[in-house]
């Protein structure tokens, strides 16, 4: 998608600090960090949120979640462990409309959030 923010990081045409890239992710630093460690990672193609994935995209959830977990670790964060969060449409407070995971890490974070 033309329009979209993250489609146009993942093909490189918005630049970002990219932490990891295959076939069919990409992972990379959030602009505006609220932990010491917070990424993003995002598929390629362009999904607008969670609602939407469907039957065939379940390899492609498992890679996000398996990648998110090793650069977590790689970020320092095995230890004392880390929040894996998926924002959904209005309630869930999504500004970005294509699927993306945040990891933040090396930070005490409280449940529930504000
Ligand atoms: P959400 O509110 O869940 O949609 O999160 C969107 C996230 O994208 C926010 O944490 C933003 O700081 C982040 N973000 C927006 N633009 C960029 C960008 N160009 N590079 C990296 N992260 C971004
Ligand atoms: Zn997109």
């Amino acid at each position: 998608m033309d329009s979209c923010l993250f489609c146009r990081i993942a093909n490189h045409e918005v630049p970002s600090d990219i932490l990891y890239e295959d076939d069919s992710i990409v992972a990379f630093r959030d602009i505006s960090p609220q932990a010491p460690v917070h990424f993003l990672v995002i598929p390629k193609k362009h999904i607008n949120n969670i609602m939407e994935i469907e039957e065939n995209d379940k390899e492609l959830l498992g890679n996000m979640l398996f990648s998110a977990q090793k650069i977590a670790k790689t970020e320092g964060c095995e230890e004392k462990g880390a929040r894996f969060v998926l924002n959904c449409k209005t309630d869930g407070g999504q500004t970005v409309g294509h699927l993306h995971l945040h990891v933040l890490g090396k930070r005490m974070l409280y449940w529930p959030p504000g």
